[in-house]
């Protein structure tokens, strides 16, 4: 396909032992994720996989030439290994059954391109992008991509929108992965020196709380927009999360009622592009009443009011999350993040001006004027 990888960043080998066993004898009362694992024979982590089935994964890299031999260059005594990871004989530990192992170099990889030259094959997930799984980004990410992909192929492809659109992904989506890219390696070389560390429990312990961003990232995970502003970084605070209506963000999440059913803001655009909007904002309805899709796909307009008949603002969340100047509307894409703001005084003209941003990577629509 003519797609090619960028040099990867080897960052270590590990061993993984993917096991069976019934550990709820030592994990009863402390049930976690992740458990570090520091003795004399081990210093790794055990991965909870499946607590309830049993299942886990102890993750173990080599972090010097020697570990680097006795693990993967001869006889591994892997049964050995988990006895000295949950300290207890083989004997003692329920069900045990080794499903699996495998030893890999943990790394970053990239392609010079997400899309063929011809085309017609667009990378996504561990196809355009792999790196370390400390963060646990990497499904993630991928989802994303499918997410910011599958509505512009369906817009291309039903002929509301040109080709160019499809440039958009990797324009969007290559900056978000880079950043989880280089934040999982940052987050690899810490773990990798704190096991390394002479750290004894309790100060490992207390050092754990310097990694919060490697184990606690909404920010990370919700906050990223696809458009920063000039020299920003696509994501500006890892560990916390603040909700934005500005184009490029994730449009935020706050409760609706809608005829007595209680909905999310972000139920709006499942199915295609959404018009937020307030009291004032009713010419939107109209628009989208004769404007039924955009871009090829659905459009609706939602006039949300705190007293409306249909659509309510439940508390001020709305008003807070959204804030919505006169007859402002934001325009939320089908994968849920914003595609602008759009003013309200020339509606039809905004919404195509809104289209060719996105197309062409064109000017920003102005934004509503504070109220006079
Ligand atoms: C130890 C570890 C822990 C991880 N933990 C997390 C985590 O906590 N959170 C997280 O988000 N991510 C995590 N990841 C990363 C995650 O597993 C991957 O990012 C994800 O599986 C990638 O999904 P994908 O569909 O892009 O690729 P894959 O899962 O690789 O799927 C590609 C599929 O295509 C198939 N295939 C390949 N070639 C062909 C062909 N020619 N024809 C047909 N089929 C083909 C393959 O067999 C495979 O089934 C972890 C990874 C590792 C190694």
């Amino acid at each position: 396909m003519g797609l090619r990888r960028t040099a990867a960043t080897p960052l270590g080998r590990l061993l993984d032992i993917h096991f069976g066993a019934d550990l709820s004898p030592w994990t009863a009362g402390r049930e976690s994720a992740l458990y570090w694992v520091l003795n004399d024979t081990v210093r790794g982590v055990l991965v909870t996989v499946d607590p309830v089935r049993g299942e886990w994964l102890l993750e173990i890299p080599a972090l010097t030439p020697e570990e680097e031999r006795t693990y993967f260059e001869g006889e591994v005594d892997h049964h050995r290994l988990i006895e000295a990871a949950i300290g207890a004989p083989r004997e003692a530990i329920e069900g045990l059954r080794i499903h699996s192992v495998r030893n890999w170099v943990m790394g970053s990889t990239g392609l010079e391109s997400w899309r063929s030259a011809d085309g017609r094959v667009l990378a996504a997930g561990d196809a355009a992008h792999t790196f370390p799984p400390t963060g646990g980004f990497g499904m993630n990410t991928g989802i994303q991509d499918a997410h910011n992909l599958a509505w512009k192929l369906a817009a291309v492809l039903r002929g509301g929108a040109p080709e160019a659109l499809l440039d958009s992904y990797e324009r969007e989506r290559r900056p978000v992965a880079e950043f989880n890219a280089r934040h999982s390696e940052v987050n690899a070389l810490q773990k990798r020196a704190l096991l390394q560390s002479d750290a004894d429990p309790q100060e490992f312990a207390r050092t754990i709380e310097d990694h919060r961003p490697h184990f606690d990232f909404e920010g990370q995970t919700l906050g990223f927009t696809y458009e920063p502003g000039p020299g920003e970084s696509v994501v500006q605070d890892v560990v916390t999360y603040r909700p934005t209506a500005e184009a490029g963000h994730r449009a935020p999440h706050a409760w609706l009622d809608r005829a007595g059913d209680r909905i999310s803001t972000t139920d709006l655009s499942r199915t295609g592009f959404a018009l937020l909007t307030g009291a004032e904002g009713a010419d939107w309805e109209q628009v989208a009443k004769e404007n039924p899709t955009f871009m090829g796909l659905p459009l609706t307009a939602a006039v949300i009011t705190t007293d409306g008949p249909e659509l309510r603002a439940v508390g001020g969340a709305f008003a807070d999350a959204y804030a919505l100047k006169g007859t402002e509307a934001v325009l939320v894409r089908p994968d849920g993040h914003v595609l602008a703001r759009l003013p309200g005084t020339a509606p039809r003209r905004e919404l195509g001006q809104a289209a060719d941003r996105i197309v062409n990577g064109g000017p920003v629509p102005a934004r509503a004027q504070e109220p006079s």
